[in-house]
């Protein structure tokens, strides 16, 4: 069954993430032939609509007004519900980013529609767009089926693989006016915490440092490993609790969930809330000290040996690699 489906283009930086185009993979497959539309909402934002046409959306309307500029709940959903009256879809796609989990549930109550958040995968069989989420912390994935109303999702990044890019395609881009009213809240000033670079919510690689990390200067050689690898740094709870780094840099239960294609742990022991964050990474390496550490249970590969001594190693091998490469 054909049918339309908006997905939210996000914008970070005056660039789109890379989970919009996931999420226009997404839409294609819930579209099952239907036409796939993305949606971009802030102000000075509708130059990247041709980067969505190339990477599949069939058209593409965006939404400008200067009190979209930072997203807040209030201006980014009166928006949204305009775009969805306008165009009535039967799929909403967005990437279940901090934005994505925040507006998602507030739209979902607004149409009186279900909500599959953190979906892994979609597949149609038998008739019905399935989705697969983990559950139980990434212990156990269920699958799921919209019997009734607007097929909406939130998809983790990193997951659904984009369609390829082809510059070729073309679509329609319009812009559509709405009056924002009074926004009851408004962001004065954002102050980044984490540092700049690659997204760890997005990264193809993460270096993760733990408490054997044991001071902020002991991240230094994660973050040269990082660089080399054209990755981001993350950290356990413990780190970030011994102020050896940011909480924005935490990974786990309570902090980002990540599935890169590379997570090197270094001396991180692999507590369960830990693992929460990172066990469905496609490939996990651990180093540490002790060789019975409970993160060598969901590791790939296991170094056991001193991170300040196979951290330099492993980013010394690289770097050569790159060379030769
Ligand atoms: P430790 O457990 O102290 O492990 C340090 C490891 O480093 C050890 O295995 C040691 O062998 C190794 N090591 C030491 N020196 C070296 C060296 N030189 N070279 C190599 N290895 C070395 N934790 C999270 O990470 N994320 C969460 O989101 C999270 N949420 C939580 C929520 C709740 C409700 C609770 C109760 C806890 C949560 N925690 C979370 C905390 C979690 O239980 C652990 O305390 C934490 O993950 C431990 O961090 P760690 O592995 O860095 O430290």
């Amino acid at each position: 069954m054909a049918r339309k489906v908006l997905v939210l283009g996000e914008v970070r930086d005056q660039s789109l993430r890379n989970v919009s185009f996931e999420a226009i993979a997404a839409g294609k497959t819930i579209a099952e032939g239907g036409e796939v539309v993305a949606v971009l909402l802030g102000d000075n934002v509708s130059a990247l609509s041709t980067e969505l046409i190339h990477f599949g959306a069939d058209r593409v309307v965006a939404v400008e007004n200067e009190k979209l500029q930072t997203y807040t709940p209030d201006g980014y959903s009166q928006a949204l519900l305009s775009v969805i009256s306008e165009e009535n879809p039967e799929g909403i796609v967005f990437g279940h980013t901090a934005l994505g989990k925040d507006l998602s549930p507030k739209i979902a109550a607004r149409l009186g529609s279900g909500l599959i958040s953190d979906a892994t995968a979609i597949d149609v069989t038998g008739g019905n767009v399935v989705f697969t989420r983990p559950i139980y912390s990434g212990k156990a994935f269920e699958k799921k089926i919209v019997t009734d109303g607007v097929i909406f999702a939130t998809i983790r990044p990193n997951n659904i693989a984009p369609l390829e890019k082809d510059d070729t395609r073309s679509g329609d881009t319009n812009t559509l006016s709405v009056d924002i009213k009074d926004l009851r809240t408004i962001v004065k000033e954002v102050v980044r915490k984490a540092s700049e670079g690659v997204d760890l919510s997005e990264a193809k690689v993460v270096i993760a440092g733990g408490r054997g990390v044991k001071s902020e200067d002991g991240f230094e050689p994660l973050k040269e490993l990082a660089n080399v690898l054209g990755g981001a740094v993350g950290a356990s709870r413990g780190a970030c609790d011994a102020e050896y780094c940011d909480y924005s840099l935490q990974i786990g239960q309570t902090g980002k969930v990540v599935t890169p294609d590379l997570y090197i742990a270094c001396g991180i022991s692999g507590a369960i809330q830990h693992l929460a964050g990172m066990s469905n990474s496609k490939v996990i390496v651990a180093i540490n000290k002790d060789p019975e550490a409970n993160i060598f249970k969901v590791a790939d590969y296991g170094i056991v040996g001193d991170l300040f001594e196979v951290v330099p190693l492993l980013t010394e091998e690289f770097r050569k690699l790159k060379v030769h490469a």
